[in-house]
């Protein structure tokens, strides 16, 4: 017998037959013995339309009531699941975050899980119940509802399997694993049997959404078994994300991430003097952005710099209100904003011990006339920043010229 969480996300629970067949795969762990722990998300598209009404509320508002809002889509497909459980004969009920509880921090919008109280569902266990828990959600001290960010019912799986020490964390998807890209881009992608966890959370932060970011590094350091698998073809084997020793041969790129949606803004001639990038950085921290590819280059008289970096297009708002309280200490220039750029990257773990990965990224591009804005590497990615309208030939290009696609058809 086994302990196993089995997460299902919004298109897998998107209307009544997808939760009936969801019920059907849970009880056919549930009848070979297994304890289950449920975590579901939103219908797909609710959350969605939920953020939606928010904003149309008001463009500005509270973000605990927010919360309050957009944490309610869950609260529908955990009722109906337990009921297609205990339809079928499965006994079962289910959970919302404050009732267990999964206490959070207060970040309302991107919470933090600080633990997890799963007596309630020991309890159940020992009964033959299968929990079925809300995905996303949880409680602040202050005992408002708290929500996990976009895509955060993977972190709540990961997060019940290292409380409830599960064996495994299976989280069922649209697709039927990790591939080399995003398969709706590139049809061409190659489902990977095994991932590094280094390499999933480089792909997962860079834009690859099959994993929330939270949910990759909570397993690392849980050490969860995480597997990513289809729901609508619950038997075929998915992707197991695992640590790098278990992977025997290691291509140098494995994978290309994008994320659209990103804007490049630039400081132009600031007073270059110690200390001026602390002080444009740290209030832009302070007001929450999340500031990426940063460049600085200093004029030829080395008095003034120009700094440059990208935060999501939906944060431009905020970034400007920020960078013009600071125009009197920075004296720059100019502000330019840029929006409609995407972040391209490749990752792979061999990228650490081989030559000439970025050079060949580059030319690829290049030979697409394709314009690169900012470059930013780590040990085992390179990202560059282009215009969003060449997003799609960029990663599909960049597949090819790594012989992503191609290796798939030599197997
Ligand atoms: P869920 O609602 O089940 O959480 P998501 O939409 O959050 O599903 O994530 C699954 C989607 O992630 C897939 O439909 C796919 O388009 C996208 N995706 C992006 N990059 C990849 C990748 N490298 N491998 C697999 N899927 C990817
Ligand atoms: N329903 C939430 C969202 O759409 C959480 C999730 O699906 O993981 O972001
Ligand atoms: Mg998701």
């Amino acid at each position: 017998m086994a302990r196993i969480v089995m997460k299902f996300g919004g298109t897998s629970v998107g209307d009544i037959e997808r939760i009936q067949h969801v019920a059907r795969t849970v009880k056919a762990q549930a009848d070979a013995g297994h304890e289950i722990a449920v975590v579901v998300s939103a219908m797909a598209g609710t959350t969605n339309q939920l953020v939606g009404w928010t904003r149309n509320i008001a463009q500005v508002h509270d973000t605990r009531e927010y919360d309050t809002v957009v944490a309610t889509g869950e609260q529908i497909t955990v009722g109906l699941l337990a009921m297609a459980l205990n339809d079928l004969g499965v006994p079962a009920r289910s959970w919302l975050g404050w009732q267990l509880p999964i206490r959070t921090t207060d970040m309302h919008g991107a919470a933090r899980i600080q633990s997890i109280d799963v007596t309630g569902i020991e309890e159940r266990f020992s009964q033959g119940v299968c929990a079925v828990v809300a995905g996303f959600q949880g409680i602040s001290d202050a005992g408002r509802i708290t929500t996990l960010g976009r895509g955060g019912s993977d972190t709540s799986a990961v997060a019940l399997a290292a409380a409830l020490g599960a064996d495994r964390c299976d989280i069922y998807t649209d697709v039927d694993g990790v591939y080399t890209t995003d398969p709706r881009i590139v049809p061409q992608a190659r489902k990977r049997p095994m991932i590094a966890f280094e390499e999933m959370l480089e792909m997962a932060s860079l834009g690859a959404k099959v994993l929330q970011t939270r949910s990759v590094e909570m397993a690392y350091v849980h050490q969860v078994r995480l597997c990513v698998r289809s729901s609508f073809a619950p038997e075929t084997p998915g992707t197991i994300v695992c640590p790098e020793e278990e992977i025997m041969e290691q291509e140098v790129v494995t994978g290309v991430a994008y994320s659209r949606n990103e804007a490049q803004v630039t400081l132009r001639g600031v007073k270059d003097r110690p200390g001026v990038a602390a002080q444009i950085f740290g209030p832009l921290a302070d007001a929450g952005l999340n500031v990426d590819m940063i460049i600085q280059n200093i004029s030829s008289d080395g008095e003034q710099a120009d700094i440059t970096f990208t935060v999501l297009d939906d944060q431009v708002a905020k970034a400007r209100e920020v960078l013009d309280e600071l125009q009197d200490m920075m004296q720059a220039e100019e502000v330019i904003f840029k929006p409609g750029v995407s972040k391209i990257s490749i990752i792979g773990i061999g990228m650490r011990s081989h030559a000439g990965v970025a050079a060949k990224m580059f030319a690829c591009l290049a030979e697409r006339s394709i314009n690169i804005l900012a470059i930013t590497t780590s040990e085992i990615k390179i990202s560059v920043l282009i215009d969003e309208a060449y997003t799609e030939l960029a990663v599909r290009s960049l597949h090819e010229a790594y012989g992503l696609a191609q290796a798939q058809q030599a197997q």
